[in-house]
């Protein structure tokens, strides 16, 4: 469903993503691994429409969407749960996940979904009127995923979901991200932590310096793992 093709970003004399081509079918858990500064967050902020590359082309669903807005991708459908959570401190977790919608036209849709929200995630549901600020951790990492969803993506991008978090929670937000791709929603993600990548991912590219250095299922990755340590820099 996404397919990106000879992708490069510069932030002036930086070259953050070079020749970066890779492809994702709908309603596979892919991540993105590689160090501090690899590019990883650039590539997901490239294809929500937040950076623009230098050249190469995005395609989702076979049209492209290289030269489209912010805005217009959540519409198309791609959704991302920032780096760093990005909720909104001083609104409730009811606004912030209204916030979350702001692209859709139907209020009944909204409402529906909200509900769901609350269904899936009942830690925010206990705490729907409490300000953002007031969530844990974990709860803040689920209203970002919550809020995510509530765009009703076909395509979520997850940047560093598991960061700050205690195993026990990363655990619970990857089973919400397992649920997801069992609804044929594809999950693209952006981790650090390469076991937890291991563990989850149907397949796994490796960015080093901006480009893809090695690609593969966990268990052709796991079959070269003197490789995989060394571009991961372990
Ligand atoms: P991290 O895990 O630390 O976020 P990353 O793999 O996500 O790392 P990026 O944040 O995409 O990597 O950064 C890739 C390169 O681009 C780095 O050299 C970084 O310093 C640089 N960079 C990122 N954002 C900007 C920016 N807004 N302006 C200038 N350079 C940037």
């Amino acid at each position: 469903m996404l397919e990106i093709s000879d992708l490069t970003v510069k932030y002036g004399a930086i070259q953050a993503l070079t020749g970066v081509s890779l492809r994702i079918g709908q309603g596979q858990l892919v991540g993105i691994l590689g160090a501090n500064g690899a590019g990883k967050t650039t590539l997901l902020r490239t294809i929500s429409g937040i950076v623009d590359p230098t050249g190469g082309t995005i395609s989702l669903n076979g049209s492209n969407i290289t030269q489209r807005k912010a805005d217009d991708i959540v519409r198309l459908g791609i959704a991302h749960v920032p780096e760093g959570r990005g909720i909104f401190p001083d609104l409730t977790v009811r606004e912030n996940l209204i916030v979350g919608a702001y692209t859709r036209r139907s209020r009944s849709e909204v409402h529906a979904d909200y509900a769901s929200m609350l269904e899936m995630f009942p830690s925010l549901a206990r705490r729907e009127r409490q300000d953002g600020s007031m969530l844990s951790g974990g709860e803040q990492q689920m209203l970002a995923l919550a809020r995510a969803l509530m765009a009703r993506p076909t395509l979520l991008l997850a940047d560093e979901i598991s960061l700050g978090l205690a195993p026990v929670i990363t655990q619970q937000v990857f089973e919400h991200l397992k649920a997801l791709r069992e609804r044929g929603i594809t999950v693209m993600l952006v981790e650090q932590n390469a076991n937890l990548v291991m563990k989850n991912a149907d397949y796994i590219y490796v960015l080093k310096h901006g480009q893809i250095v090695l690609q593969g299922t966990a268990q052709e990755l796991a079959a070269n793992k003197d490789l995989t340590d060394a571009y991961l820099g372990e």
